[in-house]
């Protein structure tokens, strides 16, 4: 499998998840550097690549393909927050956001796709959010850059599924990361008092979710919440 921003949070979760289920792992990260793997070297790697830069992309795939072979599952995971009142953002904050989040989870699905096509099976894991659903002051430009992979998993569901390839999108609600940990307390706990489930989610929350779309191969053109329905379904 490939995973995109695996170093930390929620990526580094599911790459840790996927390995000990046996897979072998491949994480696309900016920084080799800030490298963390989840076992020791046998089974997986981490490959620079920046997700807004669609040469990097196609470097690390074919690192990928050439160590591991043809790619079965990819985990489009890498995302940044540029949150801003929309009266105060900036066309820079707008286009950083849907670069990482959006564009680079074209690049990557469309090189992906490659590999699952050869393969005749496959499966595409999108990270969008529940503010995809819901919305979120401040946050127009994450929101819509959210709930565009919404259109693109169920794009490539309808045009790969027939090749055996499914592609769904996990929406987590409020899960505990560095994303999250940089929000005012205030913000916080109006979250909490939102969350019907009574607390924030853990990475291995989602971690869970992604590893079953890896393994059911008739769940594709799906949003499957993951925030203890905050976003009740949606
Ligand atoms: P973190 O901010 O903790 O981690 C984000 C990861 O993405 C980091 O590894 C980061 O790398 C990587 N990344 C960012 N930009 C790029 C880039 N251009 N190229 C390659 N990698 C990049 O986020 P979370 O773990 O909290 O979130 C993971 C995903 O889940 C995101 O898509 C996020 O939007 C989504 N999500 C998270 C929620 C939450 O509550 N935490 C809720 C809903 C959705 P680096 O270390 O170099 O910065």
């Amino acid at each position: 499998m490939v995973i995109t921003g695996g170093s930390r949070g929620i990526g580094q979760a599911v790459a840790e998840a996927f390995y000990k289920a046996g897979d072998n792992v491949t994480i696309l990260d900016r920084e080799v550097a800030s490298e963390r793997g989840p076992g020791t070297g046998e089974r997986y790697m981490t490959v620079q690549a920046d997700v807004t830069s669609s040469a990097d992309v196609d470097r690390a795939f074919e690192v990928a393909e050439e160590r591991f072979g043809p790619v079965e599952v990819l985990v489009a995971n890498a995302g940044v927050v540029r949150d801003k009142l929309i009266i105060r953002m900036s066309d820079e904050d707008f286009a950083a956001t849907r670069d990482v989040n959006l564009t680079g989870s074209f690049y990557c699905v469309r090189r992906a796709a490659k590999s699952m096509v050869r393969r005749k099976s496959g499966a595409v894991i999108l990270l969008g959010s529940v503010v995809a659903s819901i919305g979120g002051s401040g946050q127009a430009n994450y929101s819509a850059s959210k709930a565009a992979l919404v259109g693109l998993a169920r794009s490539v569901a309808r045009e790969l599924g027939p090749r055996g390839i499914t592609a769904n999108v996990i929406a987590p609600g409020f899960i505990q990361t560095d994303m999250t940990a940089a929000l005012p307390e205030a913000v916080r706990e109006q979250y909490l008092s939102q969350i019907p489930a009574g607390r924030f989610g853990t990475v291995e929350d989602v971690a869970g979710a992604a590893l079953f779309l890896a393994g059911a191969r008739y769940v594709s053109g799906a949003i499957l919440p993951v925030d203890g329905a905050l976003g009740m379904g949606h």
